[in-house]
């Protein structure tokens, strides 16, 4: 056994015992014992990889976008090697490539690595895979109290982009000023929104980016997609949004069910089914149809996989709880939400919320953002709203300053009891927008009960 191998066994024991020991982070955790037995081994275990490596990094959407490639990448026939459970520092990197690892290390199963990769962690895992193509997709607020500034993570991906340059692909969002921005001098393939109809009145409130990268000047906005996606020009220094070659044209949301659209490629146009709700996700689709497209994947592929991925738990998926088909939703950031609560209001009137917010650590202390997402959008659409989680009293207390009047609003701290409240109140669909560390106790709460598979990505 090489020397690698050996640690890579060690790393896998640890993962073992703390299954069986029923404990929680399974997922990472022989990464993380493998990363400090030495330090590159995902270096090290990458270069295993036949077809090299992918990296997907954004604020929002890269459990789904990365879903998407794989299912895409699996059409082409490609192996992979995917850290598909969403654990996505170095820990789950190195655990994914572990879990592949075969011979004493010197064999990996599969050809292509595909990583989504956390904002913050971007740099050192680039470092060490060295990837193929990087696709950065977008860059939202998001838990600043772990984060800081959004600018500080602009200005760490810059570093990561100037260091590979032209090293391999580099995949941006055309459409968000502070992604497009790092394509400046390099060559990169941009992807972005052209429909005129999808356009907003102006920016949100959760608008994050409304400043030149480069000057300081506030951008103009022709067409305002969501939050501070859209197509915008400086009108001091003239930087503008790239042209994409990726697009997305007659774009059509149907609610929280599907979506369509036309991608136009330099390899020819092809209608997209997408049974995925929501521009966000159109977003989703279009990052993945480039990436792919970049890594060689011809367009009956990338409609054949986007065509057939399915909703990850919490995204969009719908079960049936005691008759009621129950839509769950997550929320965690106010651009998230705002799109969140844009699809639904497509649905109509006469809506049953169940919002769940927690200020655990992994959902961010700071619960603010609440304030910022447009929920005066879906208040007059709303019948019935159980607010549910450690800050239910605060959520509750945002929908009435949207406007819910008080008869339509109850506050059920306790997630289980929360749930039961809003499934007996009404009757018809639920939509259920739980924050982060409310979606896992949603998840294992539908599991004990039965009503869902123990087992989820
Ligand atoms: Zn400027």
């Amino acid at each position: 056994m090489t020397l690698i191998g050996a640690k890579v066994a060690a790393a896998k024991a640890v993962g073992t015992v703390v299954r069986a020991a029923g404990r929680g982070g399974g997922t990472s955790l022989p990464g993380k014992v493998l990363t400090r037995l030495e330090p590159h081994a995902i270096g090290i275990l990458a270069r295993r990889l036949a077809h090299g490596s992918a990296v997907i990094s954004a604020t929002n959407g890269k459990t789904t976008t990365a879903a998407m490639t794989a299912a895409i990448l699996r059409r082409h026939g490609e192996t992979l090697v995917h850290n598909s459970a969403g654990a996505n520092m170095a820990g789950g990197v190195a655990s994914a490539l572990a879990a592949a690892a075969r011979r004493g290390g010197r064999e990996l199963d599969g050809e292509l690595g595909l990583f989504e990769v956390d904002e913050f962690w971007l740099a050192p895992v680039v470092q060490e895979l060295e990837p193929r193509a990087l696709l950065l997709a977008n860059l939202f607020r998001d838990q600043l109290d772990r984060y800081g500034e959004l600018e500080i993570i602009a200005d760490r991906w810059a570093q990561v982009v100037d260091a590979r340059a032209g090293a391999g692909a580099l995949v941006l969002n055309a459409d968000d000023p502070l992604v497009a921005d790092l394509g400046r001098g390099q060559e990169a393939l941009y992807f972005g929104v052209e429909d005129d109809s999808l356009a907003l009145a102006e920016l949100q409130h959760a608008a994050d980016s409304k400043h030149c990268r480069r000057c300081g000047h506030p951008y103009a906005y022709d067409a305002i997609y969501m939050a501070h996606l859209g197509r915008y020009a400086c009108p001091n220094c003239g930087a503008r949004r790239p042209e994409p070659a990726v697009a997305a044209h007659d774009v059509q949301l149907r609610g929280i069910r599907s979506a369509a659209f036309t991608l136009a490629t330099a390899a020819g146009r092809t209608r997209i089914e997408l049974p995925l709700p929501g521009l966000y996700n159109v977003y989703n689709a279009l990052g993945a149809a480039a990436l792919c497209l970049a890594l060689g994947a011809p367009l009956d592929a990338i409609a054949a996989g986007l065509h057939e991925v399915a909703p990850a738990f919490g995204r969009a998926e719908t079960l049936d709880l005691g008759g009621r088909p129950t839509s769950i939703l997550l929320v965690k950031n106010p651009a998230g939400a705002n799109e969140v609560l844009r699809t639904l209001a497509l649905e109509g009137e006469q809506l049953d919320l169940f919002g769940v917010l927690n200020d655990n650590t992994a959902d961010g202390r700071d619960i603010s953002w609440v304030w910022d997402a447009d929920w005066e959008l879906l208040a007059p659409s709303l019948r019935h709203m159980t607010c549910s989680g450690t800050r239910a009293a605060e959520l509750a207390l945002r929908l009435k300053y949207a406007g819910l009047a008080a008869g339509r609003l109850s506050v059920v701290p306790d997630l289980p009891q929360g749930l039961d409240a809003a499934l007996a109140n009404g009757d018809g669909p639920l939509y259920a927008l739980p924050t982060y560390t409310a979606l896992l106790e949603l998840r294992d709460l539908l599991a004990r009960r039965g009503q869902v598979q123990g087992h989820w990505r």
